[in-house]
């Protein structure tokens, strides 16, 4: 296990490597992260990985009561002694990964959940919390900026694969901006960047069979310099390019979620 030494001032906690710990330290960032959540009294808000408080500190200072779900033991006991209103904290020692939220959901008022995420685990996370559907009102959270530009991804870019059509078939996803290596303890080694998902109430495009649209988008991207003619051979109805109007010599990245929604309800 690698451990990195932190600075005096946060109490001695030794950053643990694989629970994804690199914390925030820099005021502003954490204001406008803040900021962005706005988060207003009768909300129900919900942190995942505080830490070390940065953000919890100031998120309780706006409203009447905050979870937060932390899995590391001992940041979890030193949480009351960081914040200003402990008495509004519920701490919840679990693994997010496998925490039920939608128990958390109460007086029928869905969650906002917040978070700098721990990296390692950040896309089954994420499909954790697509399952909550409605109990989620949005999310705020932060990641390698490289996997917030796939999220928030638009077809034609490089960046447009799984993850953008996956979580864009669940929630609008909206990028927010970009937070440098330099504001955390230990800097991770790349750049980080803030942004939005909401869950659609009822979605825009629902495929007939979400396990297959899964299963397709992923397939086509393992492939993708490939035709969609060559990629999805035997896997699709005759005559599914012509009944959906999709041109059969593209490529799997410029097509829309509508796309790859009709061609997964054209497999066999
Ligand atoms: N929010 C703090 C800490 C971010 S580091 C800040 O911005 O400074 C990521 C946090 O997530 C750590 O507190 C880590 O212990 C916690 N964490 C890691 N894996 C987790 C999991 N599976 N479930 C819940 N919390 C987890």
């Amino acid at each position: 296990m690698h451990i990195t030494p932190l600075n005096p001032k946060d109490e001695g906690h030794q950053a643990r490597k694989r629970f994804g710990q690199n914390f925030l330290h820099d005021q502003r960032v954490i204001e406008k992260i803040v900021r962005s959540v706005n988060p207003k009294q009768g909300e129900t808000v919900v942190e995942i990985g505080p830490g070390l408080a940065a953000l919890t500190a100031p998120l309780i200072s706006e409203v009447e009561h905050l979870t937060v779900v932390e899995l590391d033991r001992d940041l979890a006991k030193g949480l009351p002694s960081r914040v200003p209103y402990p008495e509004r904290l519920t701490i919840v020692e679990a693994d997010a990964l496998k925490y039920d939220f939608s128990q958390l959901v109460n007086e029928n008022k869905p969650l906002r959940i917040v978070g700098n995420l721990p990296y390692n685990i950040s896309t089954p996370l994420l499909f954790h919390l697509l399952t909550f559907g409605n109990a989620i009102q949005d999310m705020h959270f932060m990641l390698q900026k490289e996997v917030v530009e796939r999220i928030t991804a638009e077809p034609n870019s490089k960046e447009y694969g799984r993850l953008s059509v996956m979580i864009q078939y669940y929630c609008q996803a909206t990028y927010l901006f970009e937070v440098p290596a330099g504001v955390f303890n230990p800097p991770p080694k790349v750049t980080s960047a803030v942004f939005r998902l909401v869950p659609y109430k009822d979605k825009p495009i629902i495929a007939k069979n979400e396990q297959k649209l899964a299963q397709l988008v992923a397939h086509v991207f393992t492939q993708r310099r490939k035709t969609l003619r060559n990629s999805l051979k035997n896997m699709l109805n005759d005559g599914a390019f012509e009944r959906t109007g999709i041109d059969e010599m593209a490529r799997p990245e410029t097509l829309t979620l509508a796309e790859f929604v009709a061609l997964a309800d054209e497999m066999v």
